[in-house]
Parts: structure tokens; sequence; C-alpha cells
């Protein structure tokens, strides 16, 4: 097996679905959009189901086409994009419920699917989805008129405790909605963080779920191994990889590992990431190619079959902070051409 192996740990994105859930102590929705970032839509929307989850978000119609197929008629599939313009056999097929964000999408959505859920998203300063206020307040009694299943915002700033704009958007939200009798959800991972003033009805993890900061006590869930395709011995002097970036300071022993910025290690990695053997780490060399990197492993006492670039000594976060990203994107960038496995 040539390619890198990507392990996903399914019963510690239950746990931390649970822990985020004990955390805000009203009912948690999965966000498995960007195929449960990276993950698996349909094994995790599974997994999710089975332990009890029973609504879900996705970003577009379409996720929520293959997550219906793996989780059944049962649970409720909320959209983030709304009802957008050719939506509504999906919607309606796939019993989907689309959080409707302009006055556009609201005259699409009671025109072409009269007495299908839906929910209104609200915007409270982030200025990317949502009715701002004068739109709401022009809309809201023809909206509610139609019994919205939720109303929602999106914090900007969560991931900042002390930020400002948390209360300003809160304060906002609560003027928007109190006394409105619909239920409300403010928060995603970094809001369930902030406490019970931001739990409304119903929170949104995504981020958390998947072992990704800001919730710090998350379990991790992915570790990633790459097997070493060749090693060889450099003398002092020599150099490796595009572009004679490096050069060897000493006699040096170095591997060559599956994986490159075409499996989502990123070109930014290049003289930054480390890789482990056990406890061990060895620092890659040079820069990152499409399908490999290049890996000092001099001071390993034997050749190893294999490194590790996620996993106990390296969190997705680590990883991200050395590819100047964040843990998001290096899990939605994961690439396909890994072997997967899933721990249940
Ligand atoms: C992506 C997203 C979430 C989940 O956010 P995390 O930070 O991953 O927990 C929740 N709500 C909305 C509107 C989102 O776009």
């Amino acid at each position: 097996m040539g390619t890198g192996r990507l392990s996903i740990d399914l019963s510690a994105i239950v746990s931390n679905w649970k822990a985020l859930a004990s955390l805000a102590r009203v009912d948690a929705a999965p966000v498995v959009k960007a195929d449960a970032y990276g993950l698996g839509i349909g094994p995790v929307g599974r997994a999710l189901a089975n332990a009890g989850a029973r609504r879900f978000f996705v970003a577009y119609a379409e996720e929520g086409f293959t997550l219906r197929r793996a989780v059944g008629p049962g649970p409720e599939i909320m959209v983030l994009s709304g009802h957008m313009a050719g939506d509504a056999r999906a919607l309606a097929e796939c019993g989907l419920t689309p959080m409707v964000n302009s006055v556009e999408q609201l005259t699409r959505h009671l025109e072409s699917l009269p007495g299908h859920p839906f929910g209104i998203q609200l915007d409270t300063g982030m200025n990317r989805l949502g009715m701002e206020w004068a739109e709401w307040a022009a809309v809201a009694e023809i909206a509610l008129s139609q019994n919205p299943v939720l109303l929602m915002s999106h914090l900007a700033c969560a991931d900042e405790p002390d930020h400002p704009m948390n209360p300003y958007q809160l304060d906002l939200f609560q003027q928007m909605t109190d006394g409105l009798n619909v239920p409300r959800s403010l928060s995603a991972t970094g809001g369930i963080l902030l406490g019970p003033d931001y739990h409304f009805d119903l929170v949104r993890p995504g981020i958390g779920l998947y072992g990704g900061l800001p919730f710090e006590h998350a379990q991790p869930v992915v570790t990633l191994d790459l097997p070493v395709i060749q090693v060889r011995d450099l003398q002092e002097g020599e150099v490796a990889g595009y572009g004679n970036t490096w050069q060897a300071q000493r006699p040096s022993r170095l591997a060559t590992v599956s994986a490159g910025y075409a499996d989502g290690l990123l070109r930014s990695l290049s003289h930054r990431v480390t890789l482990w053997h056990g406890d061990t780490p060895c620092p890659a060399v040079g820069r990152v190619s499409m399908d490999l990197i290049i890996v000092d492993v001099t001071d390993l006492p034997e050749d190893p079959e294999a490194l590790t670039v996620i996993g106990p000594n390296q969190s997705i976060d680590q990883l991200a902070e050395a590819a100047g990203t964040i843990g998001y994107e290096v899990l939605t960038s994961l690439g396909s051409r890994y072997a997967r496995s899933l721990r249940e």
C-alpha cells in the first residue's frame, strides 16, 4: 500500500458531541458540511445518528441529499445556504429544512414549497448570511405567520472569548428575537464555550466534534501515517528537494514519505513541519512536493516503515500552526488518496 493511512475515530466524534451537548445543556445539532469537515459525511452522520443526534446542519441542499441517504428518514437536516433557485425538488424529496437568509429566499420558499418547514437566519454583524434588522423588521410578521422552526445567527469572533463582538452580537440577536416564541440558535463550537447566555435552544458544533480548537478538551479524532517509500544516505553538503532549498549540515539519512500538497499537506509546510516516529521528532527537509515529503531520519536508531504527521505528538491545530492556517483547513484539505479506516 503506497498511500498514506488516515484513521478516523468515529467513537471520539460521538464522545466530543456528547461532551459539547452536556456543556451546552441544550440540543446539539452536529454540523457535517464539507463532507463532515473532510472526514466523510456518510459514516460520520450515521455514527452520530446512531448515538442519538436528531438534527444536523449542512451547507448546501446537495449535501443534505447525501446525508439523508446515510441517516434515513428520521433526523431533521437543516441547510445553511437556505433555499437557492433550483433547490425546491431536493428540499421536498429529501425532507430538508432550509435556513432562509433573505427576503428573496423567503419569497421563493413560500411560493415554491408552501407549508414546507424552514428556518430564518439573521445577520447580527458578521455580514455574511442572514437578514439584517431592517429586512427582518419588514417581513417578520409574514415570516412568523408561517411558523419557522428556528431563528438563528452566527458569531464572528467566538474563538476569542473576550472579544467585544460576542456580547454585541448576543444583544442584537436578543433584540431581534426576544418574545417571538420560536426556537433560537446562536452558537457553534466557540459560542458553546462562551457560556449559557449564548446557548438558547440549540447549538451547532462543528470543529469541536472533529477534535479541533477552540474545544481544548476534544478527544483527537484523526491520525495520519505516511509510509516510507525510500531511504538514502547523504554526505555533508548534499542538497534535497525542489530548488535545492535544503543542504545537509552533517552526514544525513533521509526518508521519502508518500503524501504531499495534493493530499492536503500544504506546500506552506515546507521547512516547517515535523513528522514523528513514535515519540521521536523527525524534521521534514526541503520543499513539500505534490506527492512526497523528504524527512530527516538521521537520529533514528533504525529506518522507519512509516512516519506520523497527525497523531499523539502533533494535533491538527499544531499542524495548522506550522502551515500558517487553522485546524478547519487542515481537515477539509485532507485528500481523497489516503487509505481511510474508521474506528467505531
Ligand atoms: C460552520 C458553521 C458552524 C459550525 O462551526 P464550528 O466553528 O465548526 O463549530 C455553525 N454554524 C454555522 C452557521 C456555520 O457556518
